[in-house]
């Protein structure tokens, strides 16, 4: 038996793995399968490549838990390590082995998982001991095993063990004993390693039999090892895109549209992104995409890595150049980050000008649910902004769709006012102004619907982008002024009968003079609405503010 000391200067490097590493205790299974499966990959590529010429045999990896004894085992049958492997990549902490074999081996670099070099430390954040019993896949390799109990200090001892690979066995703390549970480690195994390329097992499936849930001799596998995503778009039918959305949000809707994105250049990302189906009244809920790095999940919260109006899309993003473990505030500033970021949107808006061009109807038909997410898109996002005003849509009261240029052509015909200006109409709510809207109809003006969450700030920014124009409620006063095009209405009523009824009118209902509103007789011509009340546009809008 040999004794040693880990690396140089690691005497506080454990307290700090311990408590400040990860906040979360849950992730030492995410990194003790991540490499399990790196190892099996790195097998994988050997027998590929023809250096290792045996059998792969069975790859599955097996997690075990033994409650009497308070353990949990990890077993891979990937490359396993002989001794100077341990003295080079376990001892020698920090000092990650996935460095050297991406040197070595660096088109295949994509398929391993660990980046970090601290991933097999984590396990003693929840155990007293760790034990490695392992065997490198090159013949006649001694079986070695490892030891440590969380101190500096640690063992390494010949082994038996027949096969090639590694157990990782955890003798798990007092503190985290909730870990040896059967449902716990399925819990965690679902959320971090439902998705990974290599099979894993746990435990064996059970049936039903006389009312009695028996095991029976099959392997429990707990992943699927070709998602959605790694897969072909050509191979992938509507309904593979739906079912997969279903399998990651049970309870919602089917979505309205997806994204498959899939870049190898100059970063890698592959990802399925969905634009959800919004309930009514049901708050937007954000974080819904998951983020995967070679099909290992890391985390739910995409903030800072898609654009905040993208954190409302749902769907899966998988790269190995988003830097884990690292802060939200360096993320924002990692320029591979940026990239990625500006790239979802371009792919996003790419998409969605597809769907447009290749079937309007379909894109009018889902319009009112889309809406939110371009609006807000374009609110927030210059460069969406520009990509989507091709195909963004104006929705008049009558729920016909206009895109930007579309609806200008509306508008030039006849919806001036004094100034020259374009005036777009736009009602915020049909209800409650109808007759305006009827008024304004009856002169043959055009309104649009802007009922929507965002519509009022959407309505300041487009205003700001389009060239002389401006956006008036329909009850403003601006309504009266506008020239229609054809014929000016006559004024029936005379000065002073004008000057009657408004005075009649505002002693009637006091609040008319406090908040500006304006009565007017003028202009209405032969509609059934001969008085109508409005408000200045730019009153309306300071009290909004
Ligand atoms: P990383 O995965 O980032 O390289 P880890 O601390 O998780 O860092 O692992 C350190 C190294 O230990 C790995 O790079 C690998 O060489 C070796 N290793 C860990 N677990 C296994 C295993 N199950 N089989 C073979 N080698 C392993
Ligand atoms: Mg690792």
């Amino acid at each position: 038996m040999q004794k040693g000391n880990i690396g140089v200067s690691t005497e506080n490097i454990f307290p700090i793995i311990k408590k400040y590493l990860y906040s979360d205790h849950e992730i030492f299974l995410r990194e003790l399968i991540s490499n399990a499966v790196d190892a099996t990959q790195k097998l994988k590529t050997f027998a590929s490549v023809g250096e290792f010429k045996g059998e792969l045999g069975d790859t599955t990896i097996r997690v075990s838990i033994d409650e009497k004894k308070n353990t949990i085992t990890i077993s891979d049958r990937g490359v396993g390590m002989t001794a100077e492997e341990i003295e080079k990549y376990i001892n020698q902490l920090a000092f990650s082995g996935a460095n050297d074999f991406l040197e070595k081996y660096k088109k295949d670099a994509n398929a391993i998982i660990g980046h970090f070099g601290l991933g097999f430390y984590s396990s003693f954040m929840v155990s007293k001991k760790v034990e490695i019993i392992t065997r490198s896949f090159r013949d006649d390799a001694q079986p070695v095993k490892w030891s440590c109990d969380g101190s500096t200090e640690f063992t390494i001892e010949d082994a038996k063990k027949e096969e090639r690979g590694t157990d990782i066995i955890l003798y798990i703390d007092d503190e985290n004993k909730n870990f040896v549970d059967k449902n716990e480690i399925s819990k965690l195994l679902k959320k971090y390693c439902r998705f990974l390329p290599v099979e894993i097992a746990f435990g064996k499936k059970t049936e039903w039999k006389d009312g009695k849930e028996v095991e029976i001799d099959e392997d429990n596998v707990i992943n699927e090892t070709n998602p959605l995503w790694t897969r072909k778009p050509a191979d992938l039918k509507d309904e593979d895109y739906q079912k997969f959305y279903r399998d990651l949000y049970p309870m919602s809707d089917d979505p309205l549209f997806n994204i498959h994105l899939n870049v190898d250049y100059p970063f890698n990302l592959t990802g399925v992104l969905y634009f959800p189906k919004i309930k009514s009244n049901i708050e937007i809920q954000k974080n819904k995409i998951q983020l995967y790095c070679n099909q290992v999940y890391v985390t739910d919260s995409v903030e800072g890595i898609v654009p905040e109006f993208l954190t409302l899309l749902h769907g899966v993003l998988d790269s190995p150049d988003i830097p884990l473990n690292v802060s939200r505030s360096y993320l924002q500033s990692d320029s591979n980050v940026k990239k990625i970021s500006s790239h979802i949107t371009k792919k996003v808006a790419d998409r969605l000008e597809e769907i447009f061009k290749a079937d309007r109807k379909i894109f009018e038909e889902k319009w009112d649910d889309l809406k939110l997410f371009i609006e807000y898109g374009m609110l927030t996002d210059e460069k969406f902004y520009d990509r989507a005003s091709k195909f963004a849509l104006l929705k008049n009261t009558e729920g016909k769709y206009f895109t930007f240029e579309e609806y200008k052509e509306i508008v030039k015909t006849n919806q001036t006012d004094k100034d020259a200006q374009l005036v777009y109409l736009y009602s915020t709510n049909k209800d409650d102004q109808y007759t305006f809207i009827e008024a304004a109809k009856a002169k043959g003006y055009d309104v649009l619907l802007m009922d929507g969450h965002f519509d009022s700030h959407f309505v300041n920014h487009v205003e700001q982008k389009f060239e002389k124009t401006r956006f008036v409620r329909v009850d403003s006063d601006v309504v009266d002024k506008l020239i229609p095009k054809d014929e000016q209405h006559e004024m029936k009523l005379s000065a002073e009968q004008k000057e009657n009824l408004t005075s009649v009118f505002s002693s009637q209902v006091p609040q008319l003079a406090k908040s500006h509103f304006l009565v007017s007789f003028e202009a209405m011509g032969e509609t059934d609405t001969p008085v109508m009340i409005t408000q200045q546009e730019f009153m309306r809008r300071m009290k909004e503010m």
